[in-house]
């Protein structure tokens, strides 16, 4: 048989959010390097981002390429240009969005239909895919986005309701059944937890689509959470490839400044200032691409920062003093007093290409999953700031278990503005994690990890053997369905 006959074809549906995206397009690409054919699906407003994030394996000569959807936005109700989950302010918006993404099934099963893909990996977020792929008669594989840690964690939770035998919302609970002896408190958990809303449905439809599906793919490596890695497989019974870090696939300084969205700063200029750091000796900060500080959390934060005398790189997603009406943001003078030390980046940073950097000895994060492994492979110990979502399982794991952090203190699970956290918890927490012997300690163990997630990578890595294995199951399964045909 010729090279053709024997290409795979992959589907890859992400959810539209930035920190949904970004993983689904760096698989898409590793992917191709193994062989595969990708087809990435995108709506018409993204499809530019895609296309400069395929660019450079495009022009090498791998086979990915992107088709699109369209979302009937005003069908629901929702303005053109909401197309991304950040660009919904509230939550009917929200609620209008998902009724778009659910009318995308008449196109996707067109697509598969006219482009006849091998398998369709789609995000959690989409869970009506797994009818569409059976339809068709090809399997689909789920993408969440995050550890074993936190999906086993957060099924456990669901399961022994351990909250709901505590005297109050502040108590620490011990998650049952899980390794570890993990302690939560019933404010760090999720909304639709505690109570039931439109969310839960949601997730309890993810849930029974993920039983269904033929697996999940991880973005994690197994050395990184071997017990977790195991509980997930035994006690929630899912097939799993861990086939992560999936960012390692950017391996030159232009595919890591290219990744999800226009920068707002020139990657050179910006790779300039860290030149003419020391190594270890600038704390990055930065929310990931959905969390929405008011000016009054965002002045704590640079107050913070100034008394804590660290140098530092703040990424800050939008200007307040703009949909506020003032500018006390930051303090008079701020930004004269910090000239040489401090960068503000307003909007998109290039992260992966600033963590990579050796002046970085510290990162300022709200625990997005995505974020986390980007600090892990880069080496780079951790400040968590938990918001919302399952940042609070990932800071235990950060802390609790790698030991690779210090937490700042957040007590309280609020969706995007987060709990508030004054000047001086910065302050500490800054110095902390960058000066002294548990700084050092910190830095020793994420370089050991770094250096497991770099070799998990590698040709006959865990994570390249489990891709290599997933492969070969959707080879045979190609087989099995092109014998019944
Ligand atoms: N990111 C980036 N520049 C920014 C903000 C975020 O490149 O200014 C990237 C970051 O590297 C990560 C993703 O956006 O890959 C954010 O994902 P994460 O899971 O950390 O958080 P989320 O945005 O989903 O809350």
């Amino acid at each position: 048989m010729g090279r053709e006959d024997h290409q795979l074809h992959i589907f890859f549906f992400p959810f539209m959010a930035r920190g949904h995206v970004i993983p689904m397009i760096d698989m898409a690409k590793l992917f191709t390097m193994r062989g595969c054919k990708s087809t990435l699906i995108a709506t018409p407003h993204d499809e530019p981002t895609f296309l400069k994030s395929i660019a450079k394996p495009q022009d090498s000569g791998f086979d990915i390429d992107v088709v699109t959807v369209t979302l009937p936005l005003k069908e629901v109700g929702l303005p053109e240009d909401c197309d991304n989950l950040d660009k919904l302010t509230t939550e009917e918006m929200r609620r209008q969005f998902t009724r778009a993404i659910m009318m995308l099934d008449r196109q996707l099963k067109l697509l598969i239909e006219k482009l006849a893909p091998d398998c369709l990996i789609s995000d959690m977020f989409l869970p009506w895919t797994n009818e569409i792929a059976v339809e068709c008669g090809i399997p689909r594989l789920v993408f969440h986005g995050t550890s074993a840690f936190s999906l086993a964690g957060s099924e456990c939770v669901r399961l022994y309701e351990p909250h709901k035998k505590v005297l109050c919302d502040s108590e620490p609970f011990v998650i049952p059944n899980f390794p570890g002896e993990i302690t939560l408190s019933t404010m760090q958990l999720p909304d639709w937890v505690k109570e039931e809303n439109e969310s839960t449905e949601l997730f309890t439809e993810v849930r029974e689509s993920e039983k269904r599906s033929f697996g999940v793919v991880m973005n994690s490596f197994y050395e990184l959470e071997p017990a977790y890695a195991e509980h997930y497989s035994t006690f929630l019974g899912r097939r799993s490839w861990f086939i992560g870090p999936l960012s390692l696939c950017n391996k030159e300084t232009e595919d890591k400044a290219h990744r999800g969205n226009q920068t707002s700063i020139d990657q050179h200029d910006c790779l300039k200032w860290l030149d003419s750091k020391q190594p270890n000796s600038v704390i990055y900060i930065c929310f990931g691409s959905m969390a929405d500080f008011n000016a009054a959390q965002l002045h704590e934060i640079a107050v913070g920062l100034e008394a804590s005398g660290q140098q530092f790189i703040w990424v800050v997603k939008k200007d307040p003093s703009v949909e506020e009406g003032k500018e006390e943001w930051l303090p008079d003078g701020y930004e004269s007093r910090i000239l040489n030390k401090g960068l503000i980046i307003r909007g998109w940073a290039p992260q992966v290409l600033i963590l990579d950097h050796e002046a970085i000895g510290g990162f300022v994060t709200h625990c997005g999953w995505n974020s986390i492994l980007e600090a892990v492979t880069a080496s780079v110990p951790l400040v968590t700031w938990p918001i919302a979502a399952e940042q609070f399982y990932n800071e235990k794991q950060v802390n609790q278990v790698l030991k690779i952090g210090v937490d700042i203190g957040v007590k309280r699970w609020v969706r995007l503005s987060g709990d508030s956290v004054k000047s001086e918890r910065v302050e500490e927490a800054v110095k902390r994690v960058l000066v002294g012997e548990e700084a050092v300690e910190m830095r020793k163990r994420t370089k050991a990890l770094a250096e497991m997630a770099r070799g998990a990578v590698e040709e006959g890595g865990s994570s390249w053997s489990d891709l290599g294995a997933l492969l070969q199951e959707l080879r045979l399964q190609r087989l099995a369905r092109h014998k019944k045909i």
